[in-house]
């Protein structure tokens, strides 16, 4: 029997016994690699009544000593980076080297993290009214909930749970089930630097999980990342049920160029933000939307031998520039737009989809494609692909490519290539689109800032990590205080004003 990708809870691994399990499968072979547990009723409540037991003291712990945690966290992770990232390739196919650029991206957020005491740091006022103080303190929310999409197993966890936890909450992941062993390495190196039994759980499954967690009276907030449409459902039943919710969904970023730009700087762009991971990667650029046609002509000369040369194979060959999709399912999905794009009229420039390699007939590979001429009625367009083709629309001129932008349903990323300063401060200012790139096609915010899209890209009200991963895990509550005693103004029946 092959190995079982179990729950963590209260500080040790915790064998499923709800008889229902996934299939965990190596993308680059098509072989199962091992089992993934779906947990059951029960073993959600055991997840939740952890973290719920966990909650007082972890909150009641100073944040300097919550903060520490935090950097012994950051350290053996560094220390364990090879190890973790060959984890993330195994399951989800990414290379080696782009595995360890989504764990550093995550570890950043653990530095900002370490931060946690001044993060928390209120706001006092004197003398509000005499002898009168006031202060606004921030607390923790209590039990969190973390559910994570397939295509960043390490980096998105770690967009949440560290914020969450060093502000005083406990927390419970619930990874993808196509990749879910990165989670309890998480789980153990969260152990072995220093966080109480209870504070981080895992707790693997399916959407039978998902909903006990979303329904779950003991859970206070949950912060998802994933699909727009699961996106959308998280939001509606996580609020019905009277939880803090922020739901990141899915994209379909456009990369505007106009006439003036630097076309070799804008094709060496494309050519990763398309086809990097595979193009399963929501910040990806999947449109090109080039004004004129001269830009069109220009770009494709550019891009289609390099997307023909691109070297396609397993993550683990440092050769390799992109690896295989998730998924056979994924794959045949991506397989279904190519062939759609071509009967709605798009142009294939380039057609990724007969690649064989040698050894790895059974693994999830195709080439890199290029659509041109594509509409914006066309599926293509429309709706998210989330493989490596890329469609190219011809604008002519800047207010059709921005209006495009703008009409799309989704609004996670954008950018824009030029070296008119006049052109990319009114697109910055003006798109409608929460994360905008000046000559950057894949303007992932630091962890510092927020990262959070618009429109269908983003349901609630806060952005992830940055202050806004704050303010999301905590409340804030407001306190007005009289000393000393013995000040006496009498009974007043009407609401106190400063006279
Ligand atoms: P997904 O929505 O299928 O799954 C995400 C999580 O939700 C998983 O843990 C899964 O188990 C759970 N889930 C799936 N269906 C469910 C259902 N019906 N009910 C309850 N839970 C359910 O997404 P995915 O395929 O794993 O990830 C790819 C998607 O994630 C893409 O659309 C991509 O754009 C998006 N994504 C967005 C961002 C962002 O920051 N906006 C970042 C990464 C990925």
């Amino acid at each position: 029997m092959s190995e079982i990708v179990n729950h963590y809870i209260n500080g040790r691994i915790v064998e499923s016994s709800s008889g229902r399990q996934g299939n965990v499968f190596n993308p680059a072979t098509g072989e199962i690699v091992r089992q993934v547990a779906f947990a059951n009723t029960a073993e959600v409540d055991a997840a939740v009544q952890a973290a719920r037991g966990a909650f007082a003291s972890w909150a009641a712990t100073p944040p300097l000593s919550r903060a520490r945690v935090m950097f012994r966290l950051k350290s053996l992770l560094e220390d364990n980076m090879d190890e973790l990232a060959k984890v993330v390739t195994e399951e989800h196919g990414k290379t080696h080297v782009d595995a360890k650029g989504s764990i550093t991206r995550g570890i950043e957020v653990i530095e900002f993290a370490c931060g946690m005491p001044q993060l928390l740091k209120g706001e006092v006022t004197e003398d509000v009214g005499a002898g009168i103080d006031a202060y606004c303190i921030r607390q923790p929310l209590g039990v969190c909930v973390g559910i994570t999409p397939f295509n960043f197993p390490a980096m998105v966890p770690l967009w949440m749970a560290p914020i969450a936890i060093a502000a005083g909450n406990t927390f419970i992941l619930k990874p993808s089930e196509k990749d879910p062993s990165f989670s309890l390495r998480l789980a153990e190196l969260f152990k072995e630097a220093g966080v109480p039994d209870g504070v981080f759980n895992v707790l693997q499954g399916d959407k039978d999980a998902v909903n006990g967690l979303l329904e779950h009276p003991d859970v206070a907030a949950v912060s998802f990342v994933g699909a727009t449409p699961t996106a959308e459902y998280i939001y509606r039943t996580g609020c019905a049920h009277n939880k803090r919710v922020q739901a990141l969904g899915g994209a379909k970023n456009h990369m505007v160029i106009l006439p003036d730009a630097d076309m070799d700087q804008a094709s060496d762009a494309i050519m990763g933000a398309a086809y990097g991971s595979a193009g399963e990667r929501c910040m990806a650029i999947s449109v090109a939307v080039a004004v004129g046609d001269g830009v069109a002509d220009q770009l494709i000369e550019r891009l289609a031998p390099r997307v023909r040369a691109l070297k396609v194979g397993p993550g683990t060959d440092p050769e390799v520039e992109m690896g295989p999709l998730v998924s056979k399912d994924h794959y045949d999905k991506v397989m279904g737009y190519i062939d759609a794009g071509v009967r709605e009229g798009a142009t294939l420039a380039v057609d990724g989809r007969d690649l064989s390699l040698q050894g790895y007939e059974n693994g999830y590979f195709m080439g890199g494609s290029i659509f041109d001429n594509v509409k914006t009625d066309m599926s293509i367009y429309r709706e998210e692909i989330f493989g490596p083709v890329l469609s190219v629309v011809r604008a002519p001129d800047y207010k059709a490519a921005t209006k495009m932008v703008n009409e799309h349903e989704f609004g996670n990323g954008t950018a824009i290539f030029t070296r008119d300063g006049d052109a990319a401060r009114h697109f910055a200012n003006s798109v409608q689109i929460g994360m905008v790139g000046i000559n950057v096609p894949i303007p992932v915010p630091m962890a510092f800032h927020s990262f959070g899209g618009w429109k269908r890209s983003l349901f609630g009200d806060h952005h992830m990590h940055g202050m806004e991963g704050v303010r999301f895990y905590t409340k804030m509550k407001a306190v007005t205080s009289r000393w000393p005693t013995g000040i006496r103004s009498g009974a007043d029946f009407s609401i106190p004003t400063l006279g």
